[in-house]
Order: C-alpha cells, then sequence, then structure tokens
C-alpha cells in the first residue's frame, strides 16, 4: 500500500480512496501513522456528519435494522457509512459483529459505504482507529455514520464518546422481566428501541418498551434533552414497521440538540477529550522511547509493586530526568 492518499479524493467521494485510508489509519507502521495523520489534517474541519452509535446483543438485529434503515437514507439520496467496532475481534480473532455477509444489499448500494472491524492483526488503539475513521467518512460527504458495536465491555462508552447520538437496540422479553442490560448502558441510550415487534412477538416487544420506558423514568433526567427522551419505541427491522418514527426520533433530538448549543458542547468535549487521549498516548511513546528514562519507570515499576516506594513518590522521582530536560537533550 502506497502510504500518500490525497486529500481531495476523499473529499470528492472516491470510496476506494476512502477505504485505503481507513486501512492506513488501522495500520501500527510508523510510516503509515504519519500519513494517516497528515491526511486527517488536511481533511480538518472538512463535512459534518449525524453520527450515531448503536449497540445491541448478538442476534437482536443489528444488521437487519441497519439494513432496512440505511436502504431507507438512501433511497432519499442521503449517503450513509456504518462501522463496525467489536472488540471480541481484537481479542479473539473472530468476530461478534460477523463478516462481510451482513448487509449484502446496502453495501451493494452506491450512496452506503460499509466497513466491518478490522481483523486482529491491524488493530491500533480501538478507539483512535473509529474516531479516525469517523472523520474520514465525514469528509468523505456521508451525512449519517453508524458505529456499530455489540453490547459487550467498554465498547459502547468508548463509542457514546464519539458519536453525537447512541441508539440501544433490544429485544422483545419475556414476561415483565427487564433484560441483562447493564446501568450503563441505560444511561447513553438516547433512544431505546425493542426490535422485532412483528407477528408473534409484538405483544411482547410492546410490553417490553412499557418496562423500559418505566425503568428510564427513574433514571437521572437530562435537562439538556426535550421532553420523553431518552425514548423508547418498538420497531421491526424485518417488516419495516416504526423505522420512519424512530428516524423521526433521531432527527427530533438533533434538532432540539443544535438549537439548545448541547451538540456543540458535546462535540468540543469529545474533541477536547480525544486531544487529551493522544497526548496520554504521545507522552507514553516518547516515555517508552527514550530507552534511560524506560528502565528507570520500569524499576520504580518493580519498587511499587513489591511494595517497596510509595506510588506518589516513585512517580515523581522517575520523572525527574524529564523535568530536567533530559529528554529534550537526548534528542538534540
Ligand atoms: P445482529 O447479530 O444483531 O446483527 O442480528 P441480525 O440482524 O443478524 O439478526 C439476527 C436474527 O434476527 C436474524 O435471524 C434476523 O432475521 C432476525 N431479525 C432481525 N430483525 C428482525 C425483526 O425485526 N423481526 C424478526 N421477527 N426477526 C428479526
Amino acid at each position: 500500500m502506497s502510504a500518500e492518499i490525497s486529500a481531495a479524493a476523499i473529499a470528492a467521494g472516491d470510496r476506494r480512496a476512502l477505504a485505503r485510508a481507513i486501512t492506513l489509519v488501522e495500520s501500527r507502521r510508523p510510516d503509515h501513522r504519519a500519513a494517516a495523520e497528515r491526511l486527517l489534517d488536511a481533511l480538518a474541519g472538512t463535512g459534518e456528519a449525524m453520527r450515531i452509535g448503536l449497540s445491541g446483543t448478538p442476534g437482536v438485529g443489528k444488521s437487519t435494522f441497519v439494513e432496512a434503515l440505511g436502504l431507507r437514507l438512501t433511497a432519499r439520496g442521503e449517503r450513509v457509512a456504518v462501522l463496525a467496532v467489536d472488540p471480541s475481534s481484537a481479542r479473539s480473532g473472530g468476530s461478534i459483529l460477523g463478516d462481510k455477509t451482513r448487509m449484502e444489499r446496502l453495501s451493494r448500494d452506491p450512496n452506503a459505504f460499509i466497513r466491518p472491524s478490522p481483523a486482529a492483526a491491524q488493530l491500533g488503539g480501538v478507539a483512535r482507529r473509529t474516531r479516525e475513521a469517523v472523520r474520514l467518512c465525514e469528509a468523505a460527504g456521508y451525512g449519517t455514520v453508524i458505529v456499530e458495536t455489540v453490547g459487550v465491555g467498554q465498547s459502547e462508552t468508548l463509542v457514546a464518546r464519539m458519536t453525537d447520538l447512541f441508539v440501544l437496540l433490544l429485544a422483545p422479553a419475556g414476561g415483565d422481566e427487564l433484560q441483562g442490560v447493564k446501568r450503563g448502558i441505560m444511561e447513553i441510550a438516547d433512544l431505546v428501541l425493542v426490535n422485532k415487534a412483528d407477528g408473534d412477538l409484538a405483544a411482547q416487544a410492546a410490553r417490553t418498551a412499557a418496562d423500559y420506558a418505566g425503568a428510564l423514568r427513574l433514571m437521572r433526567p437530562r435537562p439538556d434533552d426535550p421532553e420523553g427522551y431518552p425514548m423508547v419505541r418498538t420497531v421491526s427491522a424485518a417488516t419495516g414497521a416504526g423505522l420512519e418514527a424512530a428516524w423521526a426520533a433521531v432527527e427530533a433530538l438533533a434538532g432540539a440538540r443544535r438549537a439548545s448549543g448541547a451538540w456543540d458542547r458535546t462535540r468540543a468535549a469529545q474533541r477536547a477529550h480525544w486531544f487529551d487521549e493522544e497526548l496520554q498516548a504521545g507522552l507514553a511513546e516518547l516515555l517508552a522511547a527514550d530507552p534511560a528514562l524506560a528502565r528507570g519507570l520500569e524499576a520504580a515499576r518493580r519498587d511499587v509493586a513489591a511494595g517497596r516506594a510509595a506510588p506518589a513518590a516513585a512517580a515523581r522521582a522517575a520523572l525527574a530526568p524529564l523535568r530536567r530536560g533530559a529528554l529534550d537533550a537526548s534528542r538534540d
């Protein structure tokens, strides 16, 4: 792969250039990293999509839902990108989100761009590469970017920190039992959709929706959001029932947040958070790149682990060369 991809090709909406650019941000090779950063810098400030996080356990109907929703949007001439964050693929090399056969019709749609989660071997930092891929899709003119993740581990929090709106997809539950949905994910959901509200499951889906609406009323209200959010609705990705209403709810919330300024405030906080993370990653790289300092830190860590030194004092002492400018001097 040639490391240089033109920003103009991305901005012109060239899908192959976009796909190659995402491969570039996923790469750990230092020359690729440098090229990725140049590209993102050249594209800074271009395009603005509505970024939607979508989470749900395997089998709840995420791909069916995204395909049905995506095809509705592209039929109106809108452009939709779908990115997957699958923490399981990083650990096992396998993917809970499945392979490329998902969303077959949407993937053939010229107004859609679908990117499965990368294989483990290519994985850089999950957060970094996903955020950068979102930016690339935006710069390429996709008006809606859906970041899909399975409801496991910390991936929802990670996705919520890089999206404007978060949708949680649930399946109809038996009885009046709430599913084992972690409180954390309920707290970040703006829209809870109970899928499979069709046929024999319709009544159960309606009951599940009512249960969740009750549970959400007990949670902390979000003063910035209009009445009725977080909202619970039933949908059927299979029949399309409720999809228009669900999308209308997404657009209404986005509109209200834009009008109140909450949208811009969230974006600003997310950019600052991204910068802080890059700063920390950069600092860690710098520390590791200085062999003497890295050895000192390692020795200090061992002392702390063995109880021979107190963490705060040991960290301060180990970083002393940095305060004296040793890092600078070793670089000149
Ligand atoms: P994912 O693992 O969350 O991406 O789920 P899939 O989209 O692959 O769907 C899992 C299963 O549920 C498949 O057999 C789908 O056909 C089925 N399914 C998805 N959406 C619906 C729906 O709205 N109604 C019904 N009855 N089945 C659905």
